[in-house]
This record gives C-alpha cells, structure tokens and sequence, in this order.
C-alpha cells in the first residue's frame, strides 16, 4: 500500500537528519569515560569526573578498577569553579 510506503520513508529521513530532532525526547548520551569494578559481580562504576583519584578504588567494594566507556546523558555543567585544575 502507498500509504505503509509514505510512513517507512518518514522515518528513513528522520534518521537521516537528527541534528534537527535530536534534542526532543531522549537525552543525548554520550560517551563517558567512567571506571568500573573489575570484579563482574559488582555493578558498580564512577564517572571519571567526580572520581576523587586517577585510580579510584570501586565506590562499593573497594576493589580496583577499569577505565572504560559508557554512554551516558550528558551532564549539565555545575558550576564548580576553582575545585578543578
Ligand atoms: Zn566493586
């Protein structure tokens, strides 16, 4: 049916162009640098900006842990001036 045909073709062309769409209803996620426990039991992990060292201990077991990647919402920037170098 031409119909189906009109309504697939919206939605290839709104993949096309999310520049424009984007910002509707999902937060953007983007990919966060982020240490999580090794120990694959625990779920926990930080994101690498509010860890406290290079290398933070798991905030749950104490364990090490490793740097890795996460698609996250994008945080909006507190203002958090001078505590930063
Ligand atoms: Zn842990």
């Amino acid at each position: 049916m031409d119909v189906e045909k009109q309504v697939l073709n919206e939605e290839l062309t709104q993949e096309g162009k999310t520049e424009s769409t984007a910002a509707e209803v999902k937060p953007e996620l983007k990919p966060t640098v982020i240490w999580r426990c090794k120990d694959a039991e625990c779920k926990a992990w930080v994101r690498e900006e509010f860890a406290p060292d290079p290398y933070p201990p798991c905030p749950l077991c104490k364990g090490p842990t490793l740097r890795s990647f996460k698609h996250l919402p994008a945080m909006p920037k507190k203002a958090k001036r001078g505590k930063k170098k």
